[in-house]
């Protein structure tokens, strides 16, 4: 990976739709380490860069590959290095841009038949893309080992985003001996608390109100769901990133198994995410539907509408809490002994 990185003349750098803290933080730590090696990458995306996580970006500037000058870097680019997912359909109209280039992978997402990338570092024990990308360019036993303050914010935000901050079945001691070394370069966990987590918008707010109002625990499984309409989008002015950890919500219920969030999208598709807070494997739920992801949080973007995706991933989920012996759930006020079943 790091010869691949090294010659390559022009780079360009991308994540999945609708980049996460992982897939974002994944691209600054890179391109900065990139341009100390001597080669400057450009990063350019098959959706807009998020706000949130503009502020790591020092002096780089990301495009989406809809602007002309992200269309010319993927034209000219000698090597894309694909961050944080190796599947076709997650790079959205990036993907087309790649065709007949070199693709390296860096992810921490299971392998799947669709999986692209040659060279390609993948490892689903690693807690994010950004541990990854740590072993790369910080890890101390690896050449030329060092990381600036401005890498290391990056790769920090890419581990405390997608292990919940330390919360999430992914956080291992190697988690934190990696953030250690981060907060020895300089990371102030209070200031990207602030930046993260401690500038809630209006519009963010307003999109929690609602998803709250629509959360919905099923009346016999173990399974919680929050949906999200079109409408509750426009008239709160939210956007895709405000819905950012909405799902937690759903997931922390007493009793919940299984969470899921529905999301209308503008095109009348449905958006779901899916989490489990043990033994049901939502992955193997997101792939009956096309998608896929984690065991514990995974995804799927259905081209059906609202209510039918609704019905048709919830009968999926009571299917799989039935397979592993979960649930039903007794009624809250029956006699335990009685509600228990067979
Ligand atoms: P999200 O619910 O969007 O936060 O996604 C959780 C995880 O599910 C991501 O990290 C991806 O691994 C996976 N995922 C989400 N959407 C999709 C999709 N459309 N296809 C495949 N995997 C997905
Ligand atoms: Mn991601
Ligand atoms: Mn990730």
């Amino acid at each position: 990976m790091r010869s691949a990185i090294e010659a390559a003349r022009h780079p360009v750098l991308t994540t999945h739709i609708n980049a996460d803290g992982d897939g974002a933080g994944s691209e600054v730590a890179l391109a900065l380490y990139m341009e100390r090696q001597g080669v400057k990458p450009a990063i350019v995306n098959p959706t807009p860069f998020p706000e949130t996580f503009k502020f790591l970006l020092q002096h780089l500037t990301p495009w989406s590959c809809k602007a002309e000058e992200g269309r010319r870097a993927l034209e000219r680019a000698d090597l894309i290095v694909v961050l944080d997912t190796s599947e076709p359909s997650r790079l959205g109209d990036v993907y087309p841009a790649t065709r007949g280039r070199r693709i390296a992978v860096i992810d921490h997402h299971p392998s799947t038949p669709q999986s692209i990338g040659d060279p390609a570092i993948r490892d689903a024990s690693a807690c994010a893309t950004g541990e990854l990308i740590y072993d790369l360019i910080a890890k101390p036993d690896a050449p030329n080992a060092s990381v600036s303050r401005p890498e290391a914010e990056a790769l920090y935000v890419a581990i405390v985003t997608d292990t919940g901050s330390f919360r999430f079945a992914n956080t291992t001691s190697r988690t934190h001996e990696i953030c250690a070394n981060l907060l020895r370069a300089g990371v102030d966990p209070q200031e990207m608390y602030r930046q993260l987590y401690g500038q809630v918008t209006d519009e963010r707010l307003e999109l929690l109100r609602r998803a709250l109002s629509s959360l919905e625990r099923d009346p016999e499984w173990p399974l919680a769901s929050i949906t999200l309409r079109r409408q509750d989008f426009q008239e709160s002015r939210a956007a895709s990133a405000d819905l950012e950890g909405i799902v937690e919500h759903a997931r922390q219920l007493r009793g919940v198994e299984i969470a899921a969030l529905f999301r209308e999208l503008p095109d009348k598709s449905t958006k779901v995410s899916l989490r489990s807070n043990g033994e049901a494997d939502v992955a193997a739920i997101a792939r009956e539907h096309g998608g896929g992801g984690h065991t514990k949080a995974a995804g799927v973007h259905i081209k059906g509408p609202l209510e039918a995706s609704r019905a048709e991933v919830l009968a999926s989920a009571r299917l799989a809490l039935r397979k592993k012996g979960l649930g039903p759930t007794p009624p809250p006020n029956g006699d335990p002994e009685a509600a228990r079943g067979p």
